[in-house]
């Protein structure tokens, strides 16, 4: 299956590092959907310490778990023959040459054979009850 490096500040949340920024437009309804389909996710951000605790437990609160922060194996140890790039299929970073293209693009480029956009769909409902839409458009 995939393994997928993922990026926090300005990828899963608006970049306001060293704060924390608001989550992006369907960053954790893409995750939780990546992950239910069977991607391995891995959290790859500069922030340590108490910053990087701040950040594993918002996504924890919403729903993303990570099988590992920074390595490529929850028990990994570094040496000086470990490489500092980690070994994944896929890097989603808001650095990417060309930007972040959006978690509805990620979903559509992993998930290519997905009929619908169900993380999207599933939010789009849920704004749409709450009027949000509506109030958008102000209609
Ligand atoms: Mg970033």
């Amino acid at each position: 299956m995939l393994r997928v490096a993922v990026d926090f500040d300005g990828t899963i949340v608006e970049n306001e590092y060293p704060a924390m920024g608001k989550p992006l437009l369907f960053a954790f309804e893409t995750l939780k959907e990546l992950q239910k389909r069977g991607f391995v996710l891995i959290l790859w951000t500069v922030r340590t310490g108490k910053l990087l605790d701040e950040a594993v437990e918002l996504c924890k609160q919403n729903g993303v778990e990570f099988y590992a922060i920074n390595s490529n194996h929850p028990e990994e140890v570094f040496d000086t023959d470990t490489p500092r790039k980690l070994d994944v299929d896929v890097f989603i970073d808001d650095r990417n040459l060309g930007g972040f293209p959006g978690w509805d693009k990620v979903f559509q480029t992993l998930c290519p054979n997905e009929p619908v956009q169900i993380a999207q769909k599933k939010v789009l409902s849920r704004y749409k009850r709450k009027g949000f839409i509506r109030r958008l458009l102000g209609i």
